[in-house]
């Protein structure tokens, strides 16, 4: 059965580009992949997607007949797509001897896809039929700044237990920044709380005690740095979501079917 990589992450993050660059390794290795866009406002994508959301759904007809902004006509967009996913997934189910992995592109705005309905039965129905794995796409050059470093990880860990699903913390744009810095704050909270200590705003003195609290989060998550642009860390990259699609079948697909 294919794996499923749902990337999500902050507008701006580099989903898309990354999601290119999965694209562009999965056929250079030999790897059978399957692509999925479901951003239904994106103008033009990078990369050839076996199935499209703007196929099916037109964003801008959509704004127009129920009179809505962009956000609405996204989210709304996603809510008529998410009726006929059962399709979608029958069509992959059809193919599941020839693919290794599935990967999906989300919309820009990541509330639209975390927090709604929609999103919530697209990755139910992912996750009840095949191993499903969340990528998280961190834009690791803004993450040096300690309250957005933490707004990042509050985000993966709302998702992680909302979804419940192995979360692989992907650092992208490590041709500009290093990831290993996020690696030590994760480690050791003193490093995090050193490097926030002169400080004193709100936020830096709520992300100072929310450090503590996330200490157990961090053990479950897996993080690998990777640079969509110049395609390191991509071997890495798909070494973790293999141990997270193990982690998957060993304890959260019994974790979910106890759930339904
Ligand atoms: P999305 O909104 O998350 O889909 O982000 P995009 O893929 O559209 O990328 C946002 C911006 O970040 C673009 O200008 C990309 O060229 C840039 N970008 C994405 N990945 C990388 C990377 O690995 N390195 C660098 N330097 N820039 C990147
Ligand atoms: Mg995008």
């Amino acid at each position: 059965k294919p794996v499923i990589i749902i990337v999500v992450g902050m507008a701006g993050s580099g989903k898309t580009t990354f999601l290119h660059q999965l694209v562009y390794h999965t056929q250079a290795s030999n790897i059978r992949g399957y692509v999925l866009n479901l951003d239904p406002a994106v103008m033009t994508l990078p990369f050839g997607a076996n199935i499209d959301i703007r196929d099916t759904v037109r964003y801008k007809e959509v704004m127009k007949q129920f009179n809505l902004g962009p956000n609405g006509g996204i989210l709304t967009s996603l809510n008529l797509f998410a009726t006929k996913f059962n399709e979608v997934i029958s069509v992959i189910e059809k193919r599941a001897d020839q693919l290794d992995y599935v990967l999906v592109d989300t919309p820009g705005q990541i509330e639209i896809f975390t927090w709604s309905a929609s999103g919530s039965i697209i990755t139910e129905a992912f996750a009840s039929t095949f191993p499903t794995v969340i990528a998280y796409v961190v834009d690791t050059p803004r993450a040096v700044k300690p309250v957005t470093f933490m707004s990042n990880m509050l985000y993966a860990c709302s998702i992680l237990y909302k979804t419940r699903l192995p979360l692989v913390l992907t650092f992208n744009k490590t041709d500009v920044t290093e990831h290993k810095f996020a690696l030590e704050w994760m480690e050791d909270f003193e490093k995090f709380q050193a490097a926030i200590a002169s400080d004193s705003s709100y936020s830096a003195t709520l992300s100072r005690s929310l450090s503590l609290a996330l200490d157990e989060f961090y053990r479950n998550l897996h993080s690998v740095g990777v640079s969509a642009l110049s395609g390191a860390g991509m071997d890495a990259f798909f070494k973790v979501i293999d141990a997270s699609a193990n982690e998957f079948i060993d304890t959260y697909k019994a974790d979910l079917d106890k759930r339904w």
